[in-house]
């Protein structure tokens, strides 16, 4: 024991030092027995690390590709140091919100087709409108009629014709029955004055009904169907002679042919801006009621597209071409909007409720003055 005493008294310092020594040697294995996991642990924090970045070039990637397509068009090199990066960084973005927006016009324009929305139709109305002088107004309806408050019929007749002129000879019994003598037409027109009728068109009588106003007194609409030239020719000038404003059904494909023996587009456009009306007689004047339900788009919204490029603005009413349409077409004229049809049947009664079959009078080669007055008879 002493002579251990000695030995740590005498080597006092030395011991000293090997204590430093050990204790220097404990906390060095220890920093190097941590520092191993340290290093494993290290490793994953990278790796970890890693995926996050990769995520960051994605977004940058499109960026990337859309300068080289912005730099590959032009062949001159500086267009490509000139676009500036923020710029196409944030072209990416508007692509991808342009795109759906994109995506989405089409589906409407294709609607109108099957179901046409009022907002499409309308849509093409501008592109080639040959604007007439002064182009009569339609009454502001919308653009779906409701039904109205109070429902009520109102006698307003509405006369038919056909041709305004005498049957050329070999015009077989059909043709002669479609056709009013200039004359007579002359006469129905001057008794009508005399009497003080007032001519008005079909928007007039569905302004009324839908809503709910004043029935209309000593009124009468004057319909002809086909576009038939004598309808320029003849019966214009005398409608015009009494003040009397006309309602045309046109089969617009005969205008857009050139048909002979029909009225062309100038002559159309004169007497829309002279405020006479223009409405659909479909495309091609089908039977309607062997129509299927595309067929029917096509020829009616086709021809109010035709005509509104003509006249400036979207007919709203359709005469059945000879009188012939199914439940069908009674839907679909519902469908795209219309606010009225007619029928060739005989009747001076209508209501907003039978908009769609309307009847009509109509006037033969023949009617003497004594059967047109018969209409009306109060
Ligand atoms: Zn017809």
């Amino acid at each position: 024991m002493q002579s251990f005493n000695h030995i740590f008294r005498h080597h006092n310092r030395s011991w000293h030092s090997l204590l430093l020594l050990l204790f220097a040697c404990i906390s060095f294995t220890g920093c190097g027995v941590q520092s191993t996991p340290r290093v494993v642990t290290a490793t994953p924090t990278l790796v970890l690390s890693e995926p996050v970045v990769t995520l960051t070039p994605i977004p940058t990637r499109p960026a990337g590709d859309i300068l080289a397509q912005i730099t590959r068009g032009p062949d001159n090199t500086f267009l490509a140091t000139h676009t500036p990066i923020p710029t196409v960084t944030q072209s990416p973005t508007v692509d991808i919100t342009n795109t759906p927006t994109q995506t989405i016009e089409p589906t409407e324009t294709l609607d109108p087709t099957i179901t046409p929305s009022p907002t499409v139709t309308e849509t093409p109305l501008p592109t080639n409108t040959p604007t007439p002088t002064a182009t009569p107004q339609l009454p502001d309806l919308p653009e779906v009629l409701q039904s109205p408050s109070i429902s009520q019929t109102i006698r307003v007749p509405i006369l038919m014709y056909h041709y305004v002129s005498e049957p050329p000879e070999d015009a077989d019994k059909y043709r002669i029955n479609l056709s009013v003598e200039p004359d007579r037409f002359r006469a129905q027109m001057q008794w009508l004055k005399d009497r003080g009728y007032e001519s008005v068109d079909l928007y007039d009588v569905i302004e009324v009904l839908a809503n709910s106003g004043e029935p209309l007194e000593k009124v009468v609409v004057i319909t002809f169907d086909d576009a038939y030239i004598d309808n320029y020719e003849i019966a214009y000038p005398i409608l015009e002679e009494f003040g009397y404003k006309g309602t045309f059904f046109v089969p617009t494909e005969f205008i857009d042919f050139g048909y002979e023996g029909y009225m062309t587009w100038e002559m159309i456009e004169e007497m829309a801006a002279a405020g006479h009306r223009f409405e659909s007689h479909t495309k091609s004047h089908p039977d309607l009621s062997i129509l299927k339900r595309n067929d029917h788009v096509w020829q009616i919204l086709g021809s109010q597209e035709t005509l509104a490029a003509h006249i400036g603005y979207k007919p709203r009413f359709l005469a059945y071409p000879s009188g012939r349409y199914s439940d069908l077409t009674l839907e679909m004229v519902e469908t795209l909007s219309l606010w009225g049809a007619l029928t060739t049947q005989g009747g001076t009664w209508r209501g907003f409720h039978d908009r769609y079959e309307w009847k009509r009078t109509r006037v033969s080669y023949g009617t003497t003055l004594k059967d047109f007055e018969v209409v009306f008879r109060e």
